[in-house]
């Protein structure tokens, strides 16, 4: 079995390698620089607080995980390593008692227990609280304390005497490699031979990463945590010195936690500024002067940073007046791009993995997640959310980790809309026509680095000819933010005229060589060895079966493929695949480029498409001149375009796309051509809702990896008839007769409440599902929601949709609502 050396022994590492052993694999060996008992990074002094609630379902799970597993581990004493003290969130604003509704819909969406409870009960749940803060809480009665450092000696012990070598003192200087693959880790004058290398070592993350030529985007980042002297009422409540029998406590109003710690309180802060460490100057310790007070991930206090928190936490626990600050640490730990961790194979080195920026929270799930990854080649809990290569370039630098790092410390606590963007860095990636979007008064979002129209201010005087009836109804203040009634004129246009899309931001890959065909046919679900012109709407598979991507791929010559893709994941799986391929294979090369930058694509659609191409374009582009699913390069007003007669929003058209030099001329000559048609530009807004009326799915919102294509109502993107194989095929047969769950298309019965997705969704009063995209149909007239469901449920049945703690009743219908004949789209 492959050599695994695993760098770090925090609760990652240690949880890794035991997880490896559970799976039957021990050729392991575990470096750590300081001394095993107490290694000194960020696990040896975490406070432990599991707070499960996550937006991100996998989060979610990885957190139940850890809970079940620390409860798991017992030591000599007999005693599990958690605590099950529960967790209880407070508000003392009403926008955070909403929030902590729209909380508690996550945990019921995923599984997990939560109320949402009144002042009284937050008070009886944790006496210290002052009675006039509180307006409720959320209490998750399943979360609690991780003894962390307990934890993870106890796995490493196991590990070890499952066979797992630990080599503690030894700190990794340098990594192997030839071929592109990880070879050896290098500590000092030593050399450990490795065909796995798996970085654990938590902020220390970008100093491996660069050992390897590689960047790994997080910011080590100190943050606060303070210990009062004891608190009188606590006297004689709680074991000590370490014990607690009440809620882990947040209080997100001012940015701060607690837990009991006997008869002590122990005090996070994440309100003072950012405090970003440079690893270059961090103190050095030698492993022998490492101990629970003195380590390298502990900086000096810095009272002035602590002073308001320290007020507000005595007004939130009067009775901390009577106390004093006994000591308090600047605790350093991770923090990335977008908040989330760094999990899986780097696409640039084989054999280099990363499960970094972890807190002690998913610590044992995420490890278990990467021991699947590296000894079955995937995991069984969907990796998209904390994937290392969901970044594009841009976002690695430097100068992006530097400044979003620091800004998601600042916001971790705050309320944040699902739409919400950030407000810097912006204006990174544009696509061509940004001039003319911002001269149409495009409202932008931001979504990989790329601003994205969401809706023109331009059509605002549309809205004065709409006919009524596709008017938006009113919404709640909540789902009313980053919305506008414009997306119904743009709606209404699309449908009824023709309307400019911007698709650029859509990944592109060229994939070219004589092992083009080959690649594709072993990947996908479809038959890729079609004749030039053919178009694939077509699925990438684990071998599990499980669905890891949806892709288009147009054949444009006998060696030469585009492929629509949803992120830099595909473009790294794809990548190393055709690198394989090469290298086994030479005559068989092929190679994956990414050509998103460089090019551009304007959606044209809606009925008057067509008009608009008759003016600027002399190929024949009629329904039977290019048929749907089909591509060919054609000439728009003298610029060369690769038309797909594709469309995302279920209306006849073309996607168009071009070089990124020519795209400003491009949108120019359609716009003028399109003027007596009445064309628009339209935004984001207005083609999700478009593609819900569709069915549309989109990849990572609709299905992840846990999912097989027929559950998701994708079984027509594999073809029977392929006879080739591909990965996953074996698996798919028993993979689907084993689903337990179906996405559904719900309707809004009261047709006005518009969901944002992630609600949990209730059949027969018990929660059974989740909402994943949601919107209002302009056309359909009816809010929409897609739905993860029991196979039960039925068409026609009655469920509600928990939205903010209020029931909304909905109806299952057969989907799509929109053109199920195709008319529309096939002509
Ligand atoms: P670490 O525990 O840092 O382990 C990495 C290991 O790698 C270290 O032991 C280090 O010595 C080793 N290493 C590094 N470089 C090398 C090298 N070159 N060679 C050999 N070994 C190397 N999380 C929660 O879930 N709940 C909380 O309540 C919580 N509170 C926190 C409070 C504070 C003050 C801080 C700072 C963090 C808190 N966290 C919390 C976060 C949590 O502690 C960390 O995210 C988690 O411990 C990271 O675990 P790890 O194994 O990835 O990293």
């Amino acid at each position: 079995s492959p050599r695994v050396v695993i760098i770090g022994a925090g609760i990652v590492g240690a949880n890794l390698a035991d997880e490896l052993a559970q799976l039957g694999h021990t050729n392991t060996l575990v470096l750590e620089q300081g001394p095993l008992g107490m290694p000194g990074g960020s696990t040896s002094h975490a406070p432990g607080l599991v707070f499960s609630s996550n937006g991100s379902k996998s989060m979610t799970a990885f957190a139940q995980y850890t809970i079940k597993k620390l409860t798991s581990l017992t030591g000599p004493d007999g005693r599990g390593s958690f605590l099950p003290v529960g967790g209880l969130e407070i508000a003392t604003t009403q926008e955070r008692l909403q929030d902590l509704h729209r909380r508690a819909g996550w945990n019921r969406s995923y599984g997990v227990q939560a109320h949402v409870v009144d002042a009284d009960e937050c008070l009886r749940l944790f006496p210290l609280l002052n009675p006039d803060l509180p307006l409720g809480g959320l209490l998750t009665p399943g979360d609690g304390l991780a003894l962390a450092a307990r934890g993870t000696q106890l796995v490493i012990e196991r590990a070890r005497a499952a066979g797992v070598e630990f080599r503690d003192r030894t700190a990794v200087t340098d990594i192997e490699q030839s071929g592109g693959r990880v070879t050896a880790v290098v500590a000092g004058e030593e050399r450990f031979p490795a065909d796995v290398v798996v970085s654990c070592a938590g902020f220390w993350g970008p100093d491996i990463g660069r050992m390897a030529g590689i960047d790994i985007p997080l910011l080590p980042l100190a943050h606060q945590f303070a210990w009062s002297t004891p608190v009188p009422s606590l006297a004689g409540v709680n074991e000590l010195p370490h014990g607690a029998s009440r809620p882990i406590l947040r209080y997100q109003d001012r940015d701060l936690y607690y837990r009991e710690w006997g008869d002590t309180i122990g005090i996070g802060s994440y309100a003072h500024r950012p405090l970003p460490v440079d690893l270059d100057t961090l103190p050095a310790y030698r492993p022998e002067d490492i101990t629970g007070e003195r380590m390298p991930s502990s900086l000096p206090f810095t009272p002035e940073d602590f002073a308001a928190e320290w007020a507000a936490s005595q007004e939130l626990l009067p009775d901390l007046r009577n106390t004093e600050i006994k000591r308090g640490f600047n605790g350093i730990f991770s923090f990335t791009p977008d908040g989330g961790s760094l999990v899986g194979e780097s696409r640039h080195v084989d054999g280099f993995f990363a499960a970094e920026a972890v807190w002690v929270t998913h610590g044992p799930g995420i490890a278990r997640a990467v021991a699947e990854l590296i000894a079955t080649g995937q995991s069984s809990i969907d990796l998209s959310d904390c994937d290392l290569n969901r970044f594009e370039d841009v976002q690695t630098t430097p100068e992006y980790v530097w400044e979003t790092s620091q800004q998601n410390f600042v916001e971790i606590y705050d309320v944040r809309h699902p739409l919400e963007p950030r407000l810097s860095p912006r204006d990174v990636r544009v696509s061509p026509f940004h001039e003319q979007q911002k001269a149409l008064g495009a409202f932008f979002l931001e979504a990989a680095g790329w601003e994205r129209p969401h809706w023109f201010e331009a059509n605002a005087a549309l809205l004065e000819e709409m006919p009524a009836e596709w008017a938006a109804p009113e919404r709640d203040a909540w789902s009313d933010r980053f919305h506008s009634p414009i997306a119904a004129a743009e709606v209404w246009k699309t449908r009824t005229a023709v309307a400019l899309f911007d698709m650029t931001q859509l990944k592109r890959l060229e994939i070219t060589g004589p092992g083009a065909g080959a690649l594709l046919q072993g990947l996908t679900t479809s038959n890729m060895l079609r004749a030039p012109g053919a178009v694939s709407y077509t699925l990438l598979l684990d071998a599990a079966g499980g669905i890891t991507s949806d892709i288009t791929v147009a054949r444009l010559s006998e060696q030469s493929y585009q492929a629509g893709v949803n992120s830099t994941v595909d473009l790294a799986y794809l990548s190393r695949r055709a690198r394989h391929q090469s290298e086994e294979n030479p005559a068989q090369w092929v190679t994956v480029r990414d050509i998103t930058p460089g090019t551009c694509c304007i959606g044209l659609w809606g009925p008057l498409a067509g008009a608009v191409m008759e003016k600027v374009s002399r190929d024949d582009l009629s329904r039977d001149g290019l048929q749907y699913f089909r591509a060919r390069q054609i000439s728009i007003g003298g610029i060369p375009v690769t038309a797909m007669r594709l469309s995302y929003v279920g209306e006849f058209g073309w996607e168009l796309y071009a070089s990124a030099d020519v795209g400003h001329r491009l949108w120019d000559v359609l716009w003028e051509a399109g003027q007596e048609h009445g064309i628009i530009a339209a935004g984001r807004e207005a083609f999700n809702s478009m593609r819900l009326e569709k069915g549309f799915r989109s990849y990572g919102t609709d299905m992840t990896s846990e999912h097989e294509p027929d559950q998701a109502g994708l079984g027509f993107a594999v073809k029977a008839s392929k006879t080739d194989d591909f990965v996953g095929k074996g698996a798919l047969a028993e993979r689907a007769a084993a689903a337990t769950t179906r996405l559904r298309c719900l309707t809004v019965d009261d047709g006005v409440s518009v969901v944002l997705g992630k609600e949990p969704v209730y059949v027969g009063g018990e929660a059974a599902g989740y909402v994943t995209s949601a919107a209002y149909g302009y056309t359909v007239r009816q809010p929409i929601a897609y739905a993860w469901l029991p196979n039960r449920v039925e068409t026609g049945d009655a469920v509600e949709i928990e939205y903010l703690g209020r029931r909304i009743a909905a109806s299952v219908v057969d989907d799509p609502l929109y053109d199920p004949e195709m008319t529309r789209l096939r002509g």
